[in-house]
């Protein structure tokens, strides 16, 4: 029996066998031509494009008649590719320069590109290296007249095991039998990820080297919530685990039943549940989940998504369809948040000694004017299609929140010159993520419409522990008495402003942070749309006094881990259902 921990990316608990699904080991003929063969080869290269073509465009049409348009728009970036001049240019002169057979030319100059990508170091780029992997084999395999291995023809119940599963073996994967995913590489943000969360099924990203462990037909157990897999477990980790999935189900079902109810304490007090969104198409678990509403959209996928030069219609066309998918639920877009971990080109060409202290965020926008203006205008322009509102990343004091509004203010002119529509009533927030911000709030209050905490950045920046580092994620602790502290500083310097307190930081869909929550006075919560039932379950199990008078005895205690552990213990034995 051995254990691989990874990166959770979709949640549930799987017993099934391995299916090694290893593409990656496909093999390609390398030979030399002659100098007078390279028109055939190149013939060959042309004919191999349009019937690759003829087949996306099928793929297309099938995905969006069986699932939706939106979820084969991918296909699009792949027929591009296929198309691109560049490449095809990039081919045909090492073709004629080095004399090999054409599909060991596309695989090389393929290699070459995904290399660079992989060099950058901007995490998005390097997702998209799945796509273009995915392009070249579909060339070459049209070269070579080979059939694609599918995961359509599935006929028993697998988990899947493989080194990177291409968007299009997802989304075309017989999903009845597809348990659940395992993989070495991928991040949350990959498409893969995504895709298995809208399907509902268990995934496990970034093994690393988990395909070297596991052979076809190994029993595996896949702990979605735990990031964990077991290759071959003894009888006893079997049992335990059947137990665990048969809870899990039960208690999922349970959780969907709450659905439309109240997110609301049994002495009254109504907290909105909210949903974060990184790219659009999770709107329907957005859905699924009954939201109500979106508390942080992470604008800055969408623009590491389409490239940096994501003009101004483009944005407006996804942040009105966003607006209109809500049916008038408020929709918060966030403003880039670029940089830190989110690197683009751009940041990363600065080559910072301290990225998450650096060029980021309100940062990076305050100094590329024009990058923030286009992207303010596409979001006013979005406003008249639904309740919208705007939230500023990473303020540090008030000067850099008038200076956003200044420029928000100026947009809002240019727009009403230009006689273009946008809604009198957008609230403008700002997430508090930044402990400077937390001690300034009272402050920054007086200007913002509403206040976000940011716990995943005010916990790294106040105890000064890397979010994002492996070795020293035992410090990273929400309980910590200067975390506790400030959130409640933050909640009582925003109310008495008269304005909403919410938080869209993970601890907002942690369970065990839930009643601590309550007492602190937060108004509302955004986290992963199926994180939604249990926070409500608990919301709906307990009081607010009983929650101030928990948080009262926590804010006596002294150490993190003593915080931490009555927490633990005060939570599971108060909620049956917190395992
Ligand atoms: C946060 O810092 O808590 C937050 C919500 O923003 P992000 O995780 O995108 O940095
Ligand atoms: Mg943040």
């Amino acid at each position: 029996m051995k254990e691989f921990h990874g990166i959770s990316a979709s949640p549930g608990i799987v017993i099934s066998t391995a299916f090694l699904y290893n593409e990656e080991t496909f093999s390609v003929p390398r030979y030399s031509i002659a100098e007078d063969e390279v028109d055939t080869e190149i013939e060959r290269y042309n004919n191999a494009i349009l019937s690759a073509s003829e087949e996306l465009t099928e793929l297309k049409a099938s995905i969006t008649r069986e699932h939706s348009e939106d979820e084969a728009r991918f296909l699009d970036s792949h027929i591009l590719m296929l198309h691109d001049p560049m490449f095809k240019d990039q081919v045909f002169e090492k073709l004629r320069h080095e004399l090999i057979n054409v599909e060991c030319i596309v695989q090389s100059v393929i290699q070459e590109l995904v290399n660079k990508l992989n060099a950058s170091g901007d995490i998005y780029m390097q997702e998209r290296t799945m796509d273009m992997n995915d392009v070249a084999k579909r060339i070459i395999n049209t070269l070579l007249m080979r059939k694609r291995i599918s995961l359509a023809d599935l006929s028993h119940e697998v988990i899947i095991v493989t080194p990177d599963l291409l968007p299009s073996d997802t989304l075309l994967m017989n999903k009845w039998m597809v348990k659940g995913i395992v993989m070495d590489a991928g991040g949350r943000t990959s498409h893969t990820a995504i895709l298995a969360r809208s399907f509902g099924i268990p995934a496990i990203l970034g093994l690393r080297r988990i395909t070297m462990a596991v052979s076809d037909g190994d029993v595996l157990i896949l702990d979605g919530q735990a990031g964990l897999v077991i290759v071959d477990p003894d009888q006893e980790t079997l049992d335990r685990y059947k137990k665990k999935q048969t809870e899990y189900l039960k208690r999922e079902s349970e959780l969907f039943n709450l659905g439309n109810l109240p997110s609301e304490t049994r002495d009254g007090k109504n907290i909105k549940l909210k949903a974060n969104v990184e790219i659009p198409d999770e709107l329907d678990s957005v859905h699924a989940y009954n939201a109500e509403g979106i508390g942080l959209f992470r604008s800055e996928f969408l623009v590491m998504q389409k490239g940096q030069e994501m003009d101004e219609e483009l944005q407006f066309e996804i942040y009105k369809k966003v607006v209109q998918g809500m049916n008038g639920e408020s929709v918060t877009i966030r403003t880039l948040d670029v940089g830190g971990d989110k690197l683009i080109h751009e940041i990363a060409q600065r080559n910072e000694k301290n990225p998450l202290l650096g060029w980021r965020a309100i940062r990076f926008c305050l100094e590329k004017v024009d990058v923030f203006k286009i992207q303010l205008r596409a979001i006013l322009r979005a406003s008249v299609f639904g309740p919208v509102r705007i939230m500023f990343p990473m303020i540090s004091g008030i000067e850099e929140l008038e200076k956003a509004m200044d420029i928000l203010n100026s947009v809002k002119k240019e727009l009403n010159s230009e006689g273009i529509e946008f809604s009198d009533d957008i609230p403008v927030g700002c997430m508090i993520e930044v402990p400077s911000a937390a001690m300034t709030s009272d402050i920054l209050a007086r200007k913002a419409d509403f206040f976000s905490i940011g716990t995943n950045d005010l916990i790294q920046y106040t105890i000064a522990v890397d979010r994002g580092n492996e070795k020293i994620t035992s410090m990273y602790e929400p309980f910590h008495p200067a975390v506790l502290r400030l959130i409640r500083m933050v909640v009582e310097n925003g109310h008495n402003a008269g304005i909403p307190v919410g938080m869209c930081g993970e601890m907002a869909g942690d369970p065990l942070a839930t009643v601590i929550l309550l007492g602190l006075g937060l108004d509302e919560l955004s986290m992963s749309a199926f994180g939604i039932p249990e926070i409500k379950r608990i919301i709906r199990s307990t009081t607010i006094l009983e929650s101030e008078e928990f948080l009262g005895t926590l804010m006596d205690m002294k150490s993190f881990k003593d915080i931490d552990k009555y927490v633990r213990n005060w939570m599971e034995e108060r909620f049956e259902f917190i395992t």
